[in-house]
């Protein structure tokens, strides 16, 4: 399938839009991993319970970002919409759903979740 420009355009501004608020929940999170714990014992236990939510979250971030950077990697390259495993197209239906998809939905599903 060839991309029109104007189609590749949309996309870069999708992928490039969702990074920023992926970004700004990054630093969000960031802020509020510095806060200080309390020096009662319970209240740090809760703390550091809230630290590791914090930080999935974190990771589940920057994996997007990282799956963004690809995306925009391969519409640079003019590879954006095909799958990187079997190098078919890629449906604009999944595209439209999730702009970062690397991969067409039937290798999506047999690779397992990304
Ligand atoms: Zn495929």
């Amino acid at each position: 399938m060839e991309m029109s420009p104007a189609e590749q355009e949309r996309f870069r501004e999708i992928l490039t839009a969702h990074k920023r608020e992926l970004e700004k929940r990054v630093d969000r999170i960031h802020e509020h991993a510095r806060e200080p714990l309390e020096a009662d014992s319970s209240e740090q236990a809760a703390q550091l319970g809230n630290v590791q939510v914090v930080s999935a979250l974190e990771n589940e971030a920057v994996q997007e970002i990282t799956q963004i950077d690809a995306a925009l990697r391969r519409l640079e390259d003019g590879r954006y919409g095909v799958c990187i495993t079997c190098g078919e197209d890629i449906s604009p239906k999944r595209l439209e759903a999730w702009p970062a998809s690397a991969e067409c939905v039937d290798c999506a599903e047999t690779s397992g979740p990304r």
